[in-house]
């Protein structure tokens, strides 16, 4: 259902784009949408592409999920917005409450609702050092937490994030993080999780020393990195250790939250209960929305009047997540992102076992990535997956490239899609590999 993409339509507004819209903001297809629903994108041209990026993890429940929608025009049908702080509403306690039953753990809970990831990161981090009174933040490499101007202190890659933005935010300190791809020694024997963690552990005492250390975070599956699951082991230790020092253990899963890994929340994998969990993206299934969530002593170390802002929580967004949420909970779709991935993962081992390019599949539930190596070694291959990914936009699917040496495809399609688009995609992925890497 392709005929051209970018399509005329799509052309001449990528010329007007040009002239009104700021050079940062970056796109690689232009194939501009007109309406979507599900795992379809519709593009003005008459194109219908197949998302397997869900907006980058948005539309987890699928694009204009019917809850969500139902939701949203219901609010805005009663009042558009009020300001939490001023004059308070029912769903933003409602979305709370949710928060505070689904995230790991039965302990007393509190949340605070703000607007983007990267606020949800800003503030979690506000509240740790209020909580503990100490300055310093552990992060890892390949991490990404966002584009202000401490999240960006705390991203790991400079270009495109930021490059020439600085100087950043002060007191920021990065970690080895746990790569099993990457992380064998000269002998080929793998990093333990536990000894990736004892890597951390020194160098924070060595560099830094626990006494002054207000938070760790982390996403317990790293997303922009290439969805790198750290080595079994390596979370539980950590969050031992920022017990016993006293120290906020703060996940990020803005990416990985909500039914996307096959679980609710991806620390669920490992067993572990954070201190603090920022959560974003598959929220409200588009309308932005955000979230701290974490234990009530740590949270209410934070004095009232002190967290928030205009549009924090605001009540169409609200709405649109109690939609979100329902439909995680009540549509079986955590089971569904296991199926996905089991499909996602059989599919990408068969182009393994035909091109050795395919070095790594990893991930959890619908959330795999395919990491692209040279031939012959484990050298990232950036090239091969800018081209595939390239070739798949021009025939109809979106798959999203990322990874700190840019040579991992992502798939996170949303939890509704069928099985047969999804197939139908790989389709498309494998013919372009046929293409690409002529036997
Ligand atoms: N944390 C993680 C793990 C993310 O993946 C992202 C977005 N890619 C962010 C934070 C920032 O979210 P936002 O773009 O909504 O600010």
């Amino acid at each position: 259902i392709v005929t051209e993409i970018p399509g005329p339509k799509s052309r001449e507004l990528e010329a007007r784009r040009k002239s009104a819209v700021a050079t940062g903001v970056g796109s690689s297809l232009p194939a501009y949408v007109v309406a979507a629903g599900g795992a379809i994108l519709k593009d003005v041209d008459g194109n219908q592409l197949i998302d397997l990026g869900s907006g980058i993890a948005v539309t987890t429940a699928g694009n204009s999920n019917a809850r969500v929608v139902e939701n949203a025009k219901a609010q805005i049908e009663a009042f558009t917005h009020t300001c939490f702080m001023v004059n308070p509403y029912e769903s933003y306690v409602e979305v709370a409450e949710a928060l505070n039953r689904l995230t790991p753990g039965d302990h007393e809970k509190r949340t605070v609702l703000l607007n983007s990831g990267a606020e949800a990161v800003e503030n979690a981090v506000k509240i740790a050092r209020a909580h503990t009174g100490r300055d310093a933040v552990v992060v890892f490499d390949h991490a990404y937490h966002g584009r202000t101007n401490l999240t960006m202190a705390m991203t790991a890659k400079a270009a495109p994030y930021k490059a020439g933005f600085g100087p950043f935010a002060g007191e920021v300190y990065r970690a080895p993080m746990s790569y099993p791809f990457r992380d064998n020694d000269a002998a080929g024997t793998k990093l333990s999780g536990e000894d990736a963690a004892k890597r951390v552990i020194t160098m924070i005492e060595k560099q830094i020393g626990s006494e002054y250390v207000a938070a760790i975070v982390i996403e317990p599956i790293q997303g922009e990195g290439g969805f790198i699951v750290p080595a079994e082991g390596f979370l539980p230790t950590l969050v031992e250790y920022a017990r016993e020092k006293g120290i906020v253990f703060v996940a990020d899963e803005v990416q990985a939250g909500f039914a996307r890994t096959g679980k609710m929340f991806a620390s669920e994998w490992e067993g572990i209960v954070p201190d603090l969990i920022t959560t974003a993206k598959g929220i409200a299934g588009g309308l932005p929305l955000s979230a701290v969530t974490g234990r009530a002593e740590i949270m209410d170390s934070v004095g009232p009047g002190r967290l928030g802002g205009t549009y924090g929580g605001n009540p169409t967004a609200c709405a649109a997540a109690l939609g979100a949420i329902a439909a995680y909970e009540e549509d079986g779709l955590a089971d569904r992102a296991g199926h996905i991935g089991e499909i996602i993962v059989d599919r990408l081992t068969k182009l393994q076992s035909k091109y050795p390019e395919v070095g790594d599949i990893r991930g959890r539930g619908a959330m795999i990535a395919a990491e692209f190596v040279e031939h012959d070694s484990i050298e990232p291959n950036a090239d091969l997956v800018k081209k595939i990914a390239d070739y798949c936009a021009k025939n109809g699917v979106l798959v999203l490239t990322t990874g700190t040496f840019s040579n991992i495809l992502r798939f996170l399609p949303p939890l509704t899609i069928s099985d047969e688009l999804l197939h139908d995609a790989f389709d498309v992925i494998e013919a372009g590999l046929a293409e690409l890497l002529p036997a």
